[in-house]
């Protein structure tokens, strides 16, 4: 039988807390040995973000509105997540926060190569990560997670739109405080 701890071998999904894990603990790494100390809040709130972002923006668009071939195209694509990246470390560079940007990119792309690492290791250029210039992985439109009549994709979607809703927030405020302190200066 197929369960959360012994998923199917076929697929290769990453579960939400491994993506977490695995950005968080070389962040937590990191500033504890450069600082003796545990990350800071903003640096922790855009580790947790970035681990889930791609998920956070494709799995709904894909299993609940049907807009995106598949839940791991979009922000999971180069062609996408790199000026995503530059821009992000650009407005840390520009606020003087490379580390709150530089956490919120390090767990972005650590998502992404998570979910690619085994082609990745096998010399192969996985298809999803060109897209939309090639053709996304064909995958089941209902997702092995999706539970009892897609109630875990609903789910997912409801999660989604609270975490980007007050990211966006945060990030709508920072821009203003941003704002009003260069016109002080
Ligand atoms: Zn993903």
């Amino acid at each position: 039988m197929r369960t959360f701890l012994s998923p199917d071998p076929k697929s290769t999904g990453v579960f939400p807390h491994e993506h977490l894990l695995v950005a968080l603990l070389p962040v937590m790494a990191y500033v504890g040995v450069r600082d003796r100390r545990l990350p800071r809040r903003a640096v922790a709130f855009a580790t947790a973000v970035g681990s889930q972002f791609p998920d956070l923006v494709d799995k709904p668009l894909a299993h609940q509105f049907g807009v995106l071939p598949s839940g791991r195209v979009f922000m999971h694509s180069l062609p996408f997540a790199l000026p995503i990246v530059a821009g992000v470390l650009a407005y840390g560079h520009y606020t003087e926060r490379p580390r709150v940007a530089s956490a919120f990119v390090v767990a972005y792309l650590l998502h992404v190569i998570g979910d690619t690492y085994r082609s990745l290791l096998a010399g192969e250029m996985p298809p999803d990560l060109l897209w939309p210039f090639v053709a996304a992985q064909p995958r089941p439109i209902v997702p092995f997670w999706a539970g009892i009549d897609g109630i875990h994709v609903r789910l997912w979607t409801a999660f989604s739109v609270v975490v980007l809703g007050v990211t966006l927030l945060v990030v709508l405020r920072d821009i203003r405080r941003q704002i009003r302190r260069r016109a002080r200066a």
